[in-house]
């Protein structure tokens, strides 16, 4: 069943350095960390450029004052990747994401997320040929930015439960029972791996890559994301948006998904178990968000899902009370502290 809903992207588990053996003409677009280490052991590229801000106009800027090659690489974590897709597409050129960690399923995904007055959108589609797995360079990176992993997964908990909702509030008539199942049989598998990702193993990094690839493939195959997306990336973006912060994405979420498995009434203690088993930071007296921040971001989320024309979730279908908030904040504040 799964594999109807996988036809398209081509992982490889190989090196960097054989990867940019294979390829001339080339534009990385990195991250540093890692990029000035491995450029040290790698041939020089046609050109480089250091992704850090996701703003329109500034992807805009260097689309357009930068000489377009026939690759483009992506080298290191969201903003590489995604800055990566946004210059492949203007340019029409190939495009081969290389993360070099597992904090985001952006490498494997084809929406292009860039930040519009400082709120994501998705503006156009491209995917990568190959996405390059090299797995000891991965696990060489800080172990929080690999179990970071759990939250674009676990995202599917509370992304199902908003999928159904809206249809039988008839405020969606997208559905398809191959994807619902792909998001509850990625659920029970990322249980069964816990340990593994927790530990950062070989197999714990192979298991978050290929729950990407297939999380991505279900999404270009079926044109949107609503089995693994809904109301606790919405928070996410929420906060992000009032805060002007920005976390590391699979850390946040996986505090999202846990805030709005509370708020769904949705088996909160199945999030709680894995979030504590792999060791993710997800409390945010550990991320950096304040009870606050928390609370305003909670009271005003269904204004902004609305304002931003986000998909129907339960901060649609009810007015979120002072309680709720409350018993969301305490769940995720009894999560487990995680000192890195
Ligand atoms: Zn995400």
């Amino acid at each position: 069943m799964s594999d109807e809903l996988t036809p398209t992207i081509s992982v490889q588990e190989i090196s960097i350095q054989e990867l940019f053996s294979e390829i001339s003409d080339v534009t990385v677009v990195y991250n540093n960390p890692p990029w000035e280490a491995l450029s040290q052991i790698l041939p020089t590229p046609t050109q480089s450029i250091s992704a850090w801000n996701m703003d329109i106009e500034h992807l805009e800027e260097i689309a357009s004052t930068t000489p377009a090659t026939s690759t483009v690489v992506g080298v290191g974590g969201g903003t590489a990747l995604d800055t990566a897709k946004f210059l492949a597409w203007k340019h029409g050129s190939t495009l081969i994401q290389v993360p070099t960690i597992t904090s985001v399923d952006a490498g494997f995904t084809d929406a292009i997320g860039v930040r519009v007055n400082g709120n994501v959108q998705y503006v156009g589609k491209i995917m990568p040929k190959m996405v390059v797995l090299d797995i000891p360079l991965i696990r060489s990176a800080p172990k929080h930015l690999n179990r970071a992993g759990v939250g674009d997964v676990l995202s599917c908990h509370t992304g199902l439960f908003d999928w159904k909702l809206a249809i039988d509030a008839k405020q969606e008539n997208r559905w398809n029972d191959n994807l619902y199942a792909l998001g509850r049989s990625l659920l029970d598998e990322l249980e069964a791996a816990i340990g593994d990702i927790g530990a950062v193993t070989e197999p714990g990094v192979r298991f978050v890559a290929d729950a990407y690839r297939r999380i991505g493939a279900a999404c270009a195959v079926a044109g949107h994301s609503r089995f693994e997306e809904g109301s606790e990336h919405f928070l996410v973006y929420a906060l992000e948006h009032a805060t002007g912060d920005h976390y590391v994405h699979g850390e946040v979420v996986a505090m999202g998904v846990t805030a709005m498995a509370s708020v769904q009434g949705n088996d909160v203690e199945r999030v709680r178990k894995i979030v504590s088993q792999s060791g993710v930071r997800a409390n945010p007296l550990d991320i950096g968000i304040s009870q606050q921040q928390f609370f305003e971001t909670l009271k005003s989320v269904a204004e902004y899902t609305t304002r931003e024309q986000l998909d129907y979730s339960i901060v649609n279908s009810h007015d979120i009370t002072e309680s709720e908030i409350s018993a969301a904040w305490n769940t995720v504040t009894s999560l487990p502290r995680v000192n890195i």
